[in-house]
């Protein structure tokens, strides 16, 4: 038994997934270590990145997956997946093709997670209202028919970029406690 006394320890997967450049690795690199990227590449192979979270009174670690890019190829694989009990889907406001898409990531979400895993659908690039492509109302209207969170974020000026990744952690930790 390597807990502490009276101590429960919690690690939640939770996995980021959407088209490429909706700024998936750049929402996690805001979450974790508080940096954007304006010039973010894609590398090979999956990674993922440990945030400390306290809920309740209780330290949680989240364990983000951020895809390497290999969305491009729709080849993100069932190990991605595996063993995921959050995930945030995110689309680009700005391109209304990012926005089409997420229907099919809810369903590759679906096939290869339990269907209790907590879901927020993520319009992110907020601060792009000038050239905006989704409307608030379509995106909020989609959550709401899908039954998930929702949440516009923008990982460029940080908005709601703690609070997106938080609703998301402190719903699995309902889920589970
Ligand atoms: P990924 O492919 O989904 O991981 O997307 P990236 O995080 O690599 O971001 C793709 C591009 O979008 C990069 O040029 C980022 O600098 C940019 N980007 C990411 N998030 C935002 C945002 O919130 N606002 C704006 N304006 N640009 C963003
Ligand atoms: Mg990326």
């Amino acid at each position: 038994d390597d807990q502490e006394a009276g101590g429960e320890e919690y690690l939640f997967k939770v996995v980021l997934i959407g088209d490429s450049a909706v700024g998936k690795s750049n929402l996690l690199s805001r979450f974790a270590r508080n940096e954007f990227d304006q010039h973010s590449k894609a590398t090979i192979g999956v990674e993922f990145q440990t945030q400390a979270v306290e809920i309740d009174g209780k330290e949680i670690k989240a364990q983000i997956w951020d895809t390497a890019g290999q969305e491009r190829f729709r080849a993100v694989t069932s190990a991605y997946y595996r063993g995921a009990v959050g995930a945030l889907i995110v689309y680009d406001i700005s391109r209304k093709t990012t926005f089409e898409s997420v229907k099919r990531w809810i369903d590759e979400l679906t096939t290869h997670c339990d269907t209790t895993v907590a879901r927020m659908l993520v319009g992110n690039k907020c601060d792009l209202e000038n050239i905006r492509d989704v409307s608030v109302e379509e995106g909020k209207e989609f959550a709401e028919q899908e039954g998930l969170f929702f949440m516009e974020t923008s990982a460029l000026d940080s908005t709601n970029v703690q609070t997106a990744f938080e609703i998301v952690i402190r719903e699995i930790y309902n889920n589970v406690s």
